[in-house]
């Protein structure tokens, strides 16, 4: 089904560094699952994108503030969230993790993060989850901007550990960081692609459309796969 659209460019923010979602390549272009899957939308539906990537908090915020008419940075659809957005059908499932250093064994559990200092990105699930059992388990928070900053502290000893979506883990593990995830992941999770509640419904119905296309061709496992291989 073709839907109409009604903006000559609709602005898409993203995340600046989550890979295999979003991330630059060695030309310095953007590529990734979101962003491929995106843009075969508009190209399927016919209608503009112009992509932000300013990361994942600065994505929420411009959302928030109108400059933004649709945001895809691996955003998790949650009952919080769906108050001041709405959501299109899930495209991904994951899920939260930790991860310490490689070597590291004195964490196998989050009993074992007592006293420990553990990063998460601003405004993500994982920040979310760490702020809900802070207490629980006694460690103290430290907040990042981007992937890349937190994914440094992790590997350079300035912190414990850290959470992220555990494909993005996964991705970085298998792209040689030394990271590990010894404690069994949070399921759920399941990304969509949002916009501020109320507006730019036709996008949302664009996006739901070309997905069951994609899904129905193989198109979606052909993009996925670029990026994942079995699993990894
Ligand atoms: N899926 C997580 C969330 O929605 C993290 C997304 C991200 O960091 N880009 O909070």
């Amino acid at each position: 089904v073709k839907v109409e659209p009604k903006k000559d460019v609709y602005r898409i923010s993203s995340d600046s560094a989550f890979a295999p979602f979003e991330f630059q390549n060695e030309d310095n272009e953007y590529v990734g699952i979101d962003v491929d899957l995106l843009t075969r939308a508009a190209e399927m539906q016919g209608f503009n994108i112009e992509f932000n990537f300013i990361g994942f908090s600065g994505a929420l915020q411009a959302l928030d503030g109108n400059q933004a008419d649709g945001m895809i940075a691996g955003m998790s659809i949650n009952d919080e969230r769906k108050k001041a957005y709405d959501f299109s059908d899930s495209y991904f499932e994951s899920g939260i993790q930790i991860a310490v250093k490689e070597g590291n064994d004195s964490i196998k559990s989050y009993e074992d993060l007592e006293g420990k200092t553990v990063g998460a990105k601003v405004g993500t699930e994982s920040a979310d989850f760490l702020i809900e059992n802070e207490d629980k388990y006694g460690y103290t928070i430290k907040y990042y901007d981007a992937a890349d900053q937190l994914y440094a502290a992790v590997s350079g000893g300035q912190i414990d550990a850290m959470m992220d979506d555990y494909p993005v883990i996964g991705y970085a593990i298998s792209q040689g960081q030394k990271l590990s995830t010894p404690i069994e992941k949070e399921v759920g999770g399941q990304y969509g692609f949002a916009v501020k509640k109320g507006q730019n419904p036709e996008l949302i119905q664009m996006f739901n459309e070309a997905l069951k296309e994609m899904k129905r061709t193989g198109e979606y496992d052909e993009i996925v796969g670029r990026y994942i291989k079995n699993g990894s």
